[in-house]
């Protein structure tokens, strides 16, 4: 091998292809039925997933779509959202979250998360309210559960509706009620990377609600009601038979998947202890889908320290590095650096380790010596 070729990381920071091949005759056979049934759009197999992921979730109904992204946006419009109305979206998300929540008509309203979990409660919710705020969008964000219990009394004590961001939380739980079930309605994601993930775009929202199912179920496919007759005007939001199959055949093993995502974390969480790094911690009474596993160092250090890693061969990532109100996007919501302060320091320290089901015993170990390695070379102090 040539000095500077580019070799393929020890530990990459996603496997897809090893996944696929562990799946694979459970995906192509489902690939193949959709094939040979000559229906690709609407039929069985989006009926049944749909019918499916309600039971695991523990809902009346699932209405599945295009990404996320829509389904934030139908989860929002479902839960009786109007053009205008204000609605909370914290600060240290992933892009899309609010980007679904316009896409809706809404207006955003901004506030900081909590420094142990990184995502929003009730006491940043409450100390960023306004009187036409109507709606909560919390997010479950790398897997953690935000503040349900906390948000759910604010949300009922004023009046306002809770639509959850599930993107990232699939099969998380609080109080043994799974992330999806909590609020009025809920958005997931099945981008290929999430925890449930197509080979493809797609989405799902969640809800107990008979009415707001409807509405969603409306709004995915041009406003119809019956065939060529709009009630609403609507647009096209639908997931293909293909991803719905192949979403069959995954959410078989995503409890079990889950489960050895924990068991990578509880390993990390072990080995980092008496690390400088700042571990993030899980609400009480939670269960965790662990979707990412972010550590944060010292402010200043983080470049160092990916670039340790990645000379060890560990891939690293950002979640995220710009926080929503600091977005030229978002440029018109008025905000500047200094607005929202745990958000900032999350997004200049944070990084993510690989962390995913078919990742190896020996792999964690890799990680893991990749990261004491770095501060026997490079002691400091916790951040
Ligand atoms: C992935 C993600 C989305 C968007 O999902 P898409 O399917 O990519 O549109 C929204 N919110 C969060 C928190 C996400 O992680």
């Amino acid at each position: 091998m040539t000095a500077g070729a580019s070799v393929a990381p020890r530990v990459a920071f996603g496997a897809l292809r090893e996944d696929y091949a562990q799946k694979r005759a459970a995906i192509d056979a489902a690939v193949a039925r959709v094939l040979a049934s000559g229906w690709f759009i609407l039929g069985d197999e989006v009926a049944r997933f749909e019918e499916e992921f309600a039971r695991y979730l523990g809902v009346e109904h699932v209405v599945a779509c295009a990404n996320g992204t829509e389904a934030i946006a139908l989860a929002l419009q479902a839960a009786g959202l109007r053009p205008g109305d204000e609605v909370l979206v914290p600060a240290n998300t992933c892009g899309p979250t609010l980007a679904g929540a316009r896409l809706a008509g809404a207006a955003p309203r901004l506030c900081d998360v909590d420094p142990e979990t990184l995502t929003v409660d009730a006491a940043r919710a409450e100390a960023a309210w306004t009187p036409s705020l109507r709606l909560l969008l919390p997010v479950h964000l790398y897997g953690g559960v935000a503040d349900a219990e906390g948000l759910l009394a604010l949300a009922a004590r004023r009046g306002a509706t809770v639509v959850e961001d599930c993107a990232q939380s699939h099969g998380a739980s609080w109080a043994g009620r799974m992330t999806g079930a909590l609020g009025r309605t809920a958005a997931f994601s099945f981008y290929p990377t999430k925890n449930l993930g197509a080979y493809g775009d797609g989405g799902a929202v969640a809800t107990r609600d008979a009415a707001a199912a409807g509405r969603a179920r409306e709004l995915r496919q041009y406003g119809w009601t019956r065939r060529d007759f709009a009630e609403h005007e609507g647009r096209n939001s639908r997931l293909d038979e293909i991803q719905a199959a192949i979403l069959r055949a995954k959410l078989a093993t995503l409890d079990a998947e889950n489960r050895r995502r924990r068991e990578i974390a509880e390993r990390y969480d072990a080995a980092f202890a008496g690390l400088p790094l700042r571990l993030l911690r899980t609400r009480a009474h939670t269960v965790p889908s662990r979707h990412l596993y972010p550590v944060r160092v010292e402010r200043g250090r983080r470049d160092a320290f990916q670039a340790h890693l990645a000379s060890r061969g560990v891939e690293t990532r950002i979640h995220y590095p710009v926080p929503l109100h600091l977005q030229p996007a978002y440029a018109f919501l008025g905000h500047r650096r200094g607005d929202f302060p745990v958000s900032e320091e999350a997004c200049d320290t944070i990084v993510s380790l690989p962390i995913y089901p078919t990742l190896s015993e020996a792999q964690v170990a890799e990680v893991i010596e990749a990261v004491r390695g770095f501060f026997d070379a490079n002691p400091g102090s916790r951040p």
